[in-house]
């Protein structure tokens, strides 16, 4: 079962994965979380260009995800699915097609022409968007890195572009509002789950 968690920063996605990790565990599942960029030694390294060296052209910025994220499919997804556990990854594809497709304004068909080779047919069973109006989640994280000194418009862009990647495939898609306390949050995750893991 692999599952993704989409949001903007400070809507505290690692928390809930976090939190959902070790209540599957006590549930008897096996659980590998990970997350992107950066889920693999190479993918550090790609990590560390996007988010902290100097600008670069929005295609750039799209291949070198990309190939952090083929990189973390084959390496650390397929055969955590493979082994049969739980895969909980915080940001896949749709933080693509959110940032560097709204966000920068790159076609989301280019984007999903070349994602068909680099995400091995990863495609999540379940998305869980953490919805939150930027201004909030910006608050808690100033500066930390390139992205959070883009103009407001553009976390604006990014988060309607998640609201539409949501309405488009609602079958997928489970949006929370990420203003709740995080206890809420985790109820209505784990409720998603519990009936996921029945199917
Ligand atoms: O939340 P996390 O630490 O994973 O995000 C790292 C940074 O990468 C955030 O600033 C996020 O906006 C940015 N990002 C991006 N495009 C992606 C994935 C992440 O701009 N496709």
């Amino acid at each position: 079962l692999f599952l993704t968690f989409e949001g903007p920063e400070g809507a505290g996605k690692s928390t809930q994965v976090g939190l959902l990790k070790g209540w599957l565990e006590a549930n008897g599942h096996a659980v590998l979380s990970t997350r992107e960029p950066g889920g693999t030694e190479l993918g550090r390294g790609i990590r560390q260009l996007v988010l902290h060296q100097a600008a670069m052209s929005p295609e750039a910025e799209y291949l070198l995800y990309s190939a952090d994220r083929a990189e973390h499919a084959r390496a650390v997804i397929q055969p955590g699915l493979r082994e049969g556990k739980v895969v909980l990854c915080d940001r896949w594809l749709d933080s693509s097609l959110a940032y560097q497709g709204y966000g920068r304004g790159l076609s989301l068909e280019w984007l999903r022409q070349v994602a068909r080779g680099a995400i091995a047919d990863l495609w999540p069973a379940c998305t869980f968007l953490f919805d939150l109006p930027p201004e909030v989640g910006l608050a808690r994280f100033e500066g930390r890195d390139r992205l959070e000194r883009e103009p407001l418009a553009f976390h604006q862009r990014v988060r309607q572009g998640y609201l539409e990647l949501a309405q488009a495939e609602p079958e997928r898609f489970v949006v929370l509002d990420a203003t709740q306390p995080l206890e809420a949050l985790q109820a209505a995750v784990r409720t998603k789950l519990a009936s996921l893991l029945s199917q």
